[in-house]
């Protein structure tokens, strides 16, 4: 593709100016880091395989109505998306307790909630992306209360529409974490899911192993994060043929 300018780079994803008005490139990078980026590793086959996974979820919330930037796939680690506004915010969806909730209140990892918990977390590396209440949300302007309605709703669809997926495949969705941004029409705005949504940013466990098959494999040592990705894109028949593993060219006698 011809030179862009790059617009932001982040710790997994690069986003490019993008083709039109109102559009960026997402281009999806193998980098994986963990614990605020004190933990960081190349992880071959990563952007591909999520950058696929993206997509699947994202053009399946669109065809059940859920509002989301993706509009088409360019390339193995490349999308074309609507630019958003995002709001600086990490929204969180819990079906089962785990990671920093287990450690918050002292719940055993695995232990069903009573419902789905929706949490909200300050976007901001240097302060490690503290949780925040929605108090605090519309007190400092980070969104409006009709946002923060609008943003739960929105965060229960993905879960729901997540949840079904998922379990169709026999996978557990544990939690999640989604961005949400705003498009502008006039002078009004409305809510659009953002970002990416895979293994990176979702917990997944095999429903009958319990097998973790998401970024705690890497947080937490526990194999092959790319084994763990591509059994989940293999699982959904969105493997892409031979990417995961790439192939270097081979020399025939
Ligand atoms: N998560 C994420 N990015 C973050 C923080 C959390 O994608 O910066 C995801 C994480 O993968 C998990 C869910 O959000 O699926 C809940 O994460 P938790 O609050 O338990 O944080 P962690 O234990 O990962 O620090």
């Amino acid at each position: 593709m011809a030179r862009r300018k790059k617009i932001y780079e982040g710790k997994a994803k690069i986003m490019y100016e993008g083709p039109e008005p109102g559009t960026m490139v997402q281009y999806f990078k193998d980098d994986a880091t963990a614990f605020n980026a004190e933990k960081k590793a190349t992880i071959e086959g990563k952007g591909v395989l999520n950058n696929r996974l993206s997509e699947y979820f994202m053009t399946g919330m669109t065809q059940v109505g859920i509002p989301n930037h993706f509009i088409k796939r360019l390339n193995m680690r490349e999308q074309l998306i609507r630019s958003v506004e995002i709001i600086p915010l990490e929204v969180i969806v819990r079906n089962f307790a785990a990671g920093s909730l287990s450690k918050r209140l002292g719940l055993v990892e695995g232990t069903p909630l009573p419902r789905p918990i929706v949490e909200f977390c300050y976007k901001d590396d240097a302060l490690g992306d503290p949780l925040v209440s929605e108090e605090h949300i519309i007190a400092f302007g980070w969104a409006t209360q009709q946002d923060l309605d609008d943003m739960i709703a929105l965060a229960l669809r993905v879960n729901d529409f997540m949840s079904g997926v998922m379990l169709a495949v026999g996978i557990k969705l544990v939690d999640f974490k989604i961005e949400i941004g705003r498009i502008w029409e006039n002078d009004f705005h409305r809510l659009i899911i953002a970002d990416e949504i895979s293994p990176d940013s979702c917990r997944l466990w095999d429903i009958e192993t319990g097998r973790k098959l998401d970024k705690d494999v890497f947080r937490r040592d526990l194999g092959s994060l790319s084994d763990a990705y591509t059994e989940v894109a293999r699982r959904l028949g969105v493997l892409p043929t031979n990417v995961t593993h790439a192939t270097k060219p081979t020399l025939i006698n």
